[in-house]
């Protein structure tokens, strides 16, 4: 199964480098959702200004398509500094974040997405920038080898990331704010839609917004696609309006049911139902069974499934709920037991 085509995939993928950058919100007031993240971080970001000083580290987690990104911009903007952005694969050596590092000024953002992919040595290396703002270099080889250290600007290091869990100990320490981004209620994505048919000039209706929020799994990245996607079926099969029944009909041709869930998702509860009895059966076996990898089910599918409270994880494996089976028109388990 390609992922990469998948109209309800999270990820940052060609269908939406065009317009991401136009949409995202620059300032926090423009940034919708996520009200305890912002409160906090507003009162974090007066106070680091209030005294002249950079902010504190911050971690964002959280599944894709939430808004890290769009987050670490704004904390830049806020503290009226530059932004980097790099990513923890893009990071290869010890010498490709020292040479980061040391380009930065003071106070900037230095913006690490999936910082969990950071591999070892270099994480190493960010321990005394985080603390210290310090780089440690060792010069020379063998019993001649000595260390120096040169002091670095101060920096706030925004490190995004999917998975906190797997995040070193050491480095986990190092972050003074960590903020978890939760998946977006409906009228939060209505919210988002609405603004981003402003600034694309789509005529969008309240119930069409409604429409298509309701089906991007608490995504704001999925709900700005559809949205996209909704407006080339308005223009060639309607008036050019999105309401309700556009959206709605728009949504139909994609594939996407009223509740979000496209093929991949009914596929993967399906299997849980008819191959596994609903389960509970183990991560793996799901992933081998419908041939897509462990760690995407576990990032991208099923936050939503969970939250929609189609799926549950107990510890020995996935559980499909009644609500799954009844979604799909299955008929449920006899959970008598008889003998
Ligand atoms: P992440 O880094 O978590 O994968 P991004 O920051 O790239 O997500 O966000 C994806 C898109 O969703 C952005 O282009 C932005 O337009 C939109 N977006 C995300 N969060 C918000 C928000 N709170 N308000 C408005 N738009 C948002």
């Amino acid at each position: 199964m390609d992922f990469e085509e998948r109209i309800v995939a999270p990820d940052m993928t060609s269908m939406d480098s065009d317009i991401e950058v136009s949409l995202r919100p620059k300032v926090l007031t423009d940034y919708i959702g996520q009200e305890k993240a912002k409160e906090n971080l507003e009162v974090y970001i007066k106070a680091a200004l209030s005294r002249g000083e950079a902010l504190d580290h911050v971690l964002l987690y959280g599944p894709p398509g939430l808004g890290k990104t769009t987050l670490a911009g704004i904390i830049a903007n806020e503290m009226n500094v530059n932004l980097r952005v790099t990513s923890g694969p893009a990071i290869e050596k010890q010498g490709d974040l020292a040479a980061l590092l040391t380009n930065l000024n003071e106070g900037d953002v230095l913006f690490i997405d999936e910082i969990h992919r950071l591999n070892r040595s270099v994480e190493e290396v960010l321990y005394p920038a985080m603390e210290d703002n310090a780089l440690d270099i060792i010069i020379g080889k063998g019993p001649s080898a000595r260390s120096i250290r040169l002091d670095l600007p101060k920096f706030t290091l925004v490190g995004a990331t999917t998975r906190a869990g797997q995040l070193s100990a050491p480095l986990r320490d190092r972050f003074g704010v960590i903020l978890r981004l939760e998946l977006y209620t409906p009228e939060e994505l209505a919210q988002i839609v609405t603004r981003s048919a402003g600034i694309l000039g789509i005529d969008i209706e309240k119930y069409g917004a409604l429409e298509i929020a309701s089906r991007s799994r608490g995504t704001p990245r999925i709900a700005n696609r559809l949205l996209k996607r909704a407006r080339d079926f308005a223009q060639i099969r309607g008036n050019g309006i999105i309401d309700e029944d556009s959206a709605d009909y728009a949504l139909e041709k994609m594939e996407i049911d009223h509740l979000g869930l496209d093929n991949i998702d009914r596929i993967l509860l399906e299997t849980m139902i008819k191959s596994y009895n609903g389960g509970p059966v183990g991560l793996e076996t799901i992933a081998a069974a419908i041939g897509e990898e462990a760690v995407t089910i576990e990032d991208v599918y099923e936050p939503y499934l969970m939250q929609i409270g189609f799926l549950g994880r107990t510890p020995r494996g996935r559980v499909a709920t009644p609500a799954a089976y009844e979604h799909l028109g299955l008929a449920k388990p006899n959970t008598q037991i008889t003998f």
